[in-house]
């Protein structure tokens, strides 16, 4: 339906739009359109506005957030709140003010409540307080998700709002102030392989219990969501299976090789004990993950390696 269109995938640089970038490419839609942080400043109105006026998109997947670990949230608050709802302010009202036909927004797990149970429905959006280390990040996230459902009611215009599980996969952030735990597991464990089996130092006490989407699936449930009209404003987009921290870090140690002890740094944060997603609304229109963990490892591993040299 949109093969011909002009698709806007703003972030293509990122983990996520660059895995929508290709899995559309792939597709045979050829009218892609992408600017770098460098060349369009998103927090920026005017830029976005001309930037929009300009390529005229009928659709724009909004995969552009600043994102980070949970070390980053805690760190750099005004960041994750203020930098998120500029961004995804200014792309929601450019579009629904110009022609955009259908708007995709992605968010994140953790605009659901810390104690919500699990395994996490979208009805439990703003039913208890959030989790601290990523409210500011989540209520720019919230915000993003009730302007695409006020502009859905309010003017019947197809804008709708995506929320994946922790995703990894290639083109992920292996820097480890800045990565989320798998990336940072895969590196850890490799330089300590390499370093005689060094010593690994983890965070936390290993007990919380996450959810993990291999990148590739996340751009399939995009590609789904642009191929059909979803009848409702919100989707959770997982696996619906998790594991905890420690199990994790076994999977990774072995698939890297790294024969060495693992310590647990309980000075740093655990975070939301257990954030597990509930995909059955998705999984009964027709989207389902594809990738199992250990594969969705390997391949990262294995991209890892291929792009090593560019990690500082
Ligand atoms: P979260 O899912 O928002 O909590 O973000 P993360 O992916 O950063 O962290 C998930 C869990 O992994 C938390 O309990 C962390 O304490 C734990 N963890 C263990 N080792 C690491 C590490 O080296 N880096 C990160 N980012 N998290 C780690």
């Amino acid at each position: 339906m949109y093969k011909n269109s002009i698709i806007y995938i703003a972030g293509h640089k990122g983990m996520v739009g660059n895995a929508i970038w290709r899995t559309l490419n792939a597709k045979g839609y050829t009218n892609l359109v992408g600017a770098s942080s460098k060349d369009l400043d998103l927090r920026n109105q005017k830029a976005v506005m001309d930037f929009i006026q300009k390529t005229k998109p009928d659709v724009i997947i909004d995969a552009a957030a600043k994102v980070g670990g949970i070390l980053a949230n805690k760190n750099f608050p005004y960041q994750f709140l203020m930098e998120n709802m500029q961004i995804q302010n200014n792309l929601i009202d450019i579009a629904h003010r110009s022609a955009v036909e259908k708007f995709i927004f992605l968010g994140s797990s953790c605009i659901y409540p810390k104690l919500a149970p699990q395994p996490l429905k979208e009805e439990y959006l703003l039913t208890a307080p959030l989790e601290p280390t990523n409210e500011w990040y989540a209520l720019a996230k919230i915000s993003g998700v009730k302007a695409c459902e006020a502009i859905r009611k309010q003017f019947e215009k197809d804008f709708v709002s995506l929320m994946p599980t922790n995703l990894y996969g290639t083109h992920d952030n292996f820097d480890l102030n800045s990565s989320h735990v798998l990336p940072a597991m895969i590196r850890k464990f490799h330089e300590a392989k390499q370093n005689n089996n060094a010593v690994v130092v983890l965070w936390g006490t290993g007990t919380p219990l996450r959810e993990f989407l291999f990148v590739d699936d996340m751009a399939a449930a995009v590609v789904f969501a642009l191929e059909n009209q979803l009848p409702d404003y919100l989707y959770n987009v997982g696996t619906g299976q998790d594991l905890s921290i420690k199990e994790l870090a076994a999977m990774v140690q072995k698939i890297v090789g790294h024969t060495g002890e693992i310590i647990w740094d309980d000075t740093k944060p655990d975070g939301t004990p257990r954030k597990l997603m509930n995909v059955s609304k998705m999984n009964a229109i027709g989207w389902k993950h594809q990738v199992n963990l250990e594969d969705g490892i390997q391949k990262t591993y294995t991209w890892f390696l291929e792009n090593i040299q560019n990690f500082k």
